[in-house]
């Protein structure tokens, strides 16, 4: 698929484009991007992902307010293969700190010219500071919709925005909240069993 820059899948926007105007108006609109998506399907079973927050492509997506914390080549590499790209959402702790809601882009790595995959997480919450080097834990467990490519940085905000929104909702849901008292997620950072 032809995009004009504006990846979606990695929620990054150094080479975006704006669309104001004249642009906007003849952009053609992506549907999923208008309406909301009504439903997500829950991943089985959940994916049980731990590794070193890493540095990622620096593709701004801080700058966006969306942060993204990255795994490193080798947490990737056990990734279950039949795992689609797209947009999940799920839950995530930072070493021993609080669990919270959480949104991530599984997508491919342009470092390794699309072959490998990269797995981005952006933590439903406002932390005061970075937390490179520490340890994350994420539990995988629903999924919201395939890789898209956006005409515009504004639609590509829109969509991580209404991502986010389904997140929050479906998470709140009594299967979905059995997962945050998952052992994985509350016993003790172990990180030899990453
Ligand atoms: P990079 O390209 O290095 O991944 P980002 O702009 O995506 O840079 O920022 C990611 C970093 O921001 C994370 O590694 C983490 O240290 C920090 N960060 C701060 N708040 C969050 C959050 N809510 N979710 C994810 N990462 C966050
Ligand atoms: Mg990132």
């Amino acid at each position: 698929m032809v995009g004009l820059g504006v990846s979606g899948a990695l929620y990054s926007a150094s080479r975006s484009i704006g669309c104001p105007g004249l642009s906007r108006l003849i952009a053609t609109p992506t549907p999923s991007l208008i309406t909301p998506r009504p439903f997500s399907m829950a991943v089985q079973p959940p994916v049980r992902v731990q590794g070193q927050v890493v540095q990622g492509f620096g593709r701004g997506s801080k700058e966006l307010g969306i942060p993204t914390a990255n795994f490193s080549e080798e947490v990737i590499e056990r990734l279950p293969t039949a795992m689609d790209t797209g947009i999940y959402y799920g839950w995530a702790r930072i070493d021993q700190g609080d669990i919270y809601k959480m949104v991530m882009s599984v997508g491919w790595n342009p470092y390794y010219k699309n072959e490998k995959k990269s797995m981005e997480t952006h933590i439903i919450h406002d932390f005061d500071e970075d937390f490179y080097g520490s340890w994350l834990r994420v539990i995988v467990s629903g999924y919201i919709r395939p890789e898209e490519n956006y005409n515009c940085l504004d639609d590509l905000i829109h969509a991580i925005r209404n991502d986010i929104a389904t997140a929050e909702r479906e998470l709140e849901s009594p299967s979905q909240l059995l997962l945050k008292t998952d052992a994985f997620l509350t016993d003790p950072v172990d990180t030899n069993q990453s």
